[in-house]
């Protein structure tokens, strides 16, 4: 087998950004607190985890404020930001913030707060389980909404000034059918592409790729949106693609001897992660 990983493979800015900066206040020994998992990768946190990181479950948050010195520990914000309900009451805790928010979607919030501060509606394309999302909406101050499918675009009506923006990671396809069935229903509506661009060209690396290989491996976290996506990509170039979250989930019946196998991964698969599968299948049988 001839194995290659992808050159183009790697974790997007913002993810690096904020393990750099987690591992930062880590090693000198803080305490870190977040709301669910840092990243779509369970594996990474897994190994924040070991070096201290505190992973608190929604539903437990209010436990958290109370049980924990507020002096004592950092309330890290996760890449995609946090409701405006949560940072407030971590605020007026006392406890100090590891900002992690991406800038792209630091911007998107931007142009939401001034927006809503200008009397527009909101309409935000995407997952509004999304955390992303929910961060988005609490800042619209009742002025906002969530369109998850072109169906529920065709079912509803829309305002006067209203913006149309995307959370960054929504599958653009769903963007621009919204759009599409949007600007139709509501003269001057105004589109905002908000999608992150990063995934963006990583769509058109992966396809090129896929299309190179006999077989390819997508790694990472089985809650990845963004793997889910890059895995939809190739299997519409190549069908033998597989998704898995690392070497155990790997069935050696799906490869041929002479095979060329191609390993890439998400925006929140780091790279020892994708040099672990290939080592394991370069190791002797
Ligand atoms: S996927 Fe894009 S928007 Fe999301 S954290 Fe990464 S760089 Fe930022």
């Amino acid at each position: 087998m001839i194995i290659t990983i992808e050159s183009k493979a790697k974790p997007c800015p913002g993810v690096r950004r904020a393990i750099a900066l987690t591992e930062e206040v880590l090693k000198r020994g803080e305490e870190v607190f977040s709301i669910g998992q840092l990243i779509h990768n369970r594996r990474e946190v897994e190994r924040l985890q070991k070096m201290g990181l505190q992973i608190q479950e929604s539903d437990l948050f209010a436990d958290l404020l109370n049980r924990h010195d507020p002096n004592g520990g950092y309330f890290l914000v996760r890449t995609h930001g946090e409701s405006e309900e949560i940072l407030r009451k971590v605020h007026d805790k006392g406890f100090r913030m590891l900002d992690t928010t991406c800038p792209i979607v630091g911007h998107s919030q931007k142009i939401v707060d001034e927006h809503v501060r200008g009397g527009w509606h909101i309409v935000i394309a995407g997952n509004r389980e999304h955390p992303e999302v929910k961060g988005l909406l609490t800042r619209t101050q009742g002025l906002g909404r969530v369109i998850s499918s072109r169906q529920e675009a065709e079912n509803q009506d829309f305002q006067e000034h209203t913006l149309l923006l995307a959370q960054t990671t929504v599958d653009p396809v769903l963007f621009s059918e919204v759009t599409h069935v949007l600007s139709k229903k509501r003269l001057g509506l105004k589109i905002m592409d908000t999608t992150c661009q990063f995934l963006h060209h990583r769509q058109n690396d992966i396809r090129t790729f896929g299309s190179q290989q006999d077989i390819v491996l997508i790694i990472g976290g089985k809650q990845s949106a963004n793997c889910q996506l890059l895995y939809r990509t190739v299997k519409e170039v190549n069908p033998r693609v597989f998704k898995i979250e690392g070497p155990e989930e790997i069935d050696l019946e799906w490869f041929q001897d002479d095979d060329s196998v191609g390993i890439s991964g998400g925006a929140s698969t780091p790279r020892w992660q994708l040099d672990e599968v290939k080592k394991y299948l370069k190791r002797p049988l």
